[in-house]
């Protein structure tokens, strides 16, 4: 290929400029042109395309959210919406796209492939939770705002001898709340794949009163219950002081982490090799520390499943 893209989608993530980045500056290594599509599949159908050099990409490794920006576009969920992308990248002489995000642009990506026109995937979401992958591009720099955030409201928990329930991002999956409350030392994690029984939770919460504990943190992932509610609960079933801190989107800022900043690194530059080789349909990932590669809807049908001994790890370290 001579002409590639590049385009973010979806909810961004801290290092998707850095993938942006490494999938300029490869292309061009290698002598191909490169454009960047703004603002996700809204700016493809819309023609918001430029293109992109080597400069344009830079001081920008160290910078969250994305240069591209990006959007949900419900209309690229049609094949109207999908063709007229197709016409603009075809306007452009653009042989073959990156997307940076989830799910849902990889079901993009996927579309457009299907149609006839290559794509490879890059996971960059701060959720983890995309198949195909054990780390997506965005979940460290997150799970890192969530740790700093727990260690403060633990210094202030304790200080007032106070419950504190933290709601973290996590619709359907629980990483983020499961490896936060791990490397924060919470008393109880709360994920959307586990089930959970308020009477244990309430029991843990007086043992540790009693042995004269001087605080306890839960973490609970969004998608398992709101957290203010949570909060109320338990505090009418314990009669103990009782805090709510719903972290919300600064979970999504920030400047990305060195692992993020690698692995995205990594990553863009293998969607462009993977291009360079006509190959499309693929969605690329690490497992391993190695990089692979898997058929983007083979990708998609694999569920994405929570580390089950890690799961057992947290409650067995937090007795
Ligand atoms: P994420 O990529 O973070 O999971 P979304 O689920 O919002 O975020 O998806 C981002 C965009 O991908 C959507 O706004 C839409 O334009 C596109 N998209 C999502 N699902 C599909 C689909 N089934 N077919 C085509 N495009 C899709």
């Amino acid at each position: 290929m001579k002409r590639i893209g590049v385009l973010t989608s979806g909810g961004d993530a801290p290092g998707m400029n850095a993938a942006v980045r490494a999938v300029v500056r490869k292309a061009i290594y290698h002598e191909m042109e490169v454009f960047g599509v703004y603002q996700g599949y809204l700016g493809l159908m819309n023609g918001q395309i430029q293109q992109l050099d080597r400069g344009s990409v830079g001081d920008i490794i160290h910078h969250g959210g994305t240069v591209l920006r990006s959007a949900r576009c419900l209309e690229f969920k049609t094949l109207e919406g999908q063709k007229k992308g197709i016409k603009q990248l075809e306007k452009y002489g653009i042989e073959g796209l990156v997307v940076i995000g989830g799910d849902g642009s990889y079901r993009g990506a996927k579309a457009l492939t299907e149609h006839g026109f290559p794509c490879v995937g890059v996971p960059g979401t701060i959720d983890n939770d995309i198949p195909g992958t054990e780390f997506t591009i965005g979940f460290d720099t997150a799970l890192n705002t969530v740790i700093d955030a727990i260690d403060k409201i633990r210094d202030t928990a304790s200080s007032h001898e106070r419950t504190f329930v933290v709601e973290v991002m996590g619709r359907h999956a629980g990483d983020l709340a499961l490896w936060s409350g791990l490397a924060g030392g919470a008393e109880t994690i709360l994920i959307p794949e586990a089930s959970y029984d308020i009477n244990r939770i309430v029991a843990k919460l007086k043992r540790g009163q009693e042995r004269g504990k001087k605080h306890s943190i839960i973490v609970v992932a969004e998608g398992v219950t709101d957290g203010r509610e949570l909060g109320k609960v338990i505090e009418k079933m314990t009669n103990f002081d009782t805090r709510v801190s719903v972290l919300g989107h600064m979970q999504r800022g920030g400047a990305p982490s060195a692992a993020d900043r690698v692995l995205a690194s990594r990553l863009g530059a293998y969607a462009v090799e993977l291009l360079m080789e006509h190959k499309g349909g693929r969605a690329v990932g690490i497992e391993r520390n190695q990089i692979v590669d898997y058929d983007i809807i083979e990708a998609l049908a694999k569920p994405h499943k929570i580390d089950q001994r890690m799961y057992e790890l947290s409650q067995e370290l937090s007795i």
